[in-house]
């Protein structure tokens, strides 16, 4: 990635928010579209509302672009052109730079691809979510197993091979045989990537109001399994804890997540993040959430610097979530703390068999991946900590 001496490389996430339907497991920021899509309306928005945020990366260059949602494939070639257009003339973005668009089946046309790579797309993430049609009826989504197939012939006739394919696993009466055979079929259509995670009954949804009957965690722990094992077999790096890559296919714009590297984020409901060197801050900014008030102009919902204890945890939820782990050097750099922050919970979770040592730095063991959300808590600022900075 580019980046500048000091800072972070910076990616640029843009949220489209709308769906042909509400996913009952779904607790993004997405919204059911019940009249026509104001695409044009909204690309405009986001261009004003990317022009607002210029002051913060002046400067700086974009090393990715994330079109994520919501179903950003309602929005049709034309538009996300003019919106990839718009982002160009505006910021300074690498020549190299990873631009993805994520797609859902039922909502591309045949040679839908095509057109989205003319218009500057160059890396795709398909929501297929699994191949059998009774599954994919009980969460509720708006395509079968054809709509999908389609999806991946146009990818195929598009030549854009650098594609993601998501697949979800314990999903409501799957058993473990199914859950392989979906993992089977996606690696039919040669995706340079896959992201595999586990159906979770989020607050606020209606799956969590009326819950489904899901495997049990054992019969879960299985499905990953046998699915590792095949996706080893053909090939694939485990990189980070839900996502999986042919050699040298990482996602760009998640790794920089992953890595605490900065973003800004336009679009109802959008998140940044930014590293702000002249006061040694790191800060967070949303955008307001609902797509009608955003496009009435009203933009910014939060703006707030991270305190220094939050920062050591934000740090150490996206870097123990990848396999190659992370160093102390490397800490320093993104959060601007010292490492001696960390002594304590580093040599617990050494203690605890949850991390290991690899050349200058550590990584999760088996066990602390399975446990991720332990290793991650014990980075949670005390309350102590809380009151000293
Ligand atoms: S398609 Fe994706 S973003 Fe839209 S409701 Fe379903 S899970 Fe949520």
């Amino acid at each position: 990635m580019v980046t500048e001496p000091g800072l972070p490389p910076l990616g640029l996430y843009v949220h489209l928010p709308w769906c042909v339907r509400k996913c009952p497991y779904c607790d993004f920021n997405s919204h059911e579209l019940k009249s026509e899509l104001p695409g044009a309306e909204y690309v405009q928005a986001l261009l004003r509302d990317l022009e607002g945020d210029l002051p913060l990366v002046w400067g700086r260059v974009v090393s990715s672009i994330y079109l994520g949602g919501g179903t950003p494939s309602l929005f049709d070639a034309g538009l996300v052109g003019e919106l990839l257009a718009g982002i160009r003339a505006r910021v300074d973005l690498a020549p190299t730079a990873e631009i993805t668009l994520e797609a859902n089946p039922g909502t591309v046309e045949r040679d839908s691809f095509t057109a989205y790579r003319e218009a500057g797309v160059n890396r795709v993430s398909l929501g297929a979510q699994s191949f059998d049609a009774d599954l994919l009826r009980a969460i509720g989504r708006i395509h079968g197993p054809d709509e999908i197939h389609r999806s991946l012939e146009s990818l195929a006739r598009a030549g854009l091979d650098d594609f993601n394919v998501d697949l979800m696993f314990g999903l409501p009466g799957q058993g473990v045989t199914q859950a392989l055979e979906d993992v089977r079929l996606a690696l039919t259509a040669r995706p340079a990537h896959l992201s595999h995670y586990q159906l979770t009954l989020e607050p606020n949804t209606a799956f969590a109001a009326v819950p489904p009957p899901l495997p049990d965690d054992e019969t879960g722990w299985d499905m990953q399994q046998v699915s590792a094992e095949l996706l080893v077999a053909s090939g694939f790096e485990h990189y980070e804890v839900s996502a999986w890559c042919r050699p040298g296919r990482e996602s760009r714009h998640n790794t920089n997540y992953w890595t605490y590297g900065d973003y800004l984020g336009i679009g109802a409901g959008a998140h940044a993040k930014l590293t702000l060197p002249a006061r040694s801050e790191v800060r967070r900014y949303a955008k307001t959430r609902h797509p009608r008030r955003y496009l009435a102009g009203d933009r910014v919902a939060l703006d707030r610097a991270v305190p220094p204890a939050d920062r050591v945890f934000e740090y150490f939820l996206g870097a123990l979530r990848l396999r190659r782990g992370f160093t102390l050097q490397h800490f320093s750099s993104r959060t601007g703390l010292d490492p001696d922050r960390v002594t304590q919970p580093l040599s617990r979770a050494l203690s605890d068999g949850l991390l290991e040592p690899r050349d200058d730095g550590f990584r999760p063991t088996e066990l602390g991946w399975r446990f991720c959300n332990d290793l991650q808590a014990l980075f949670l600022p005390a309350e102590a900590d809380r009151a000293s900075t």
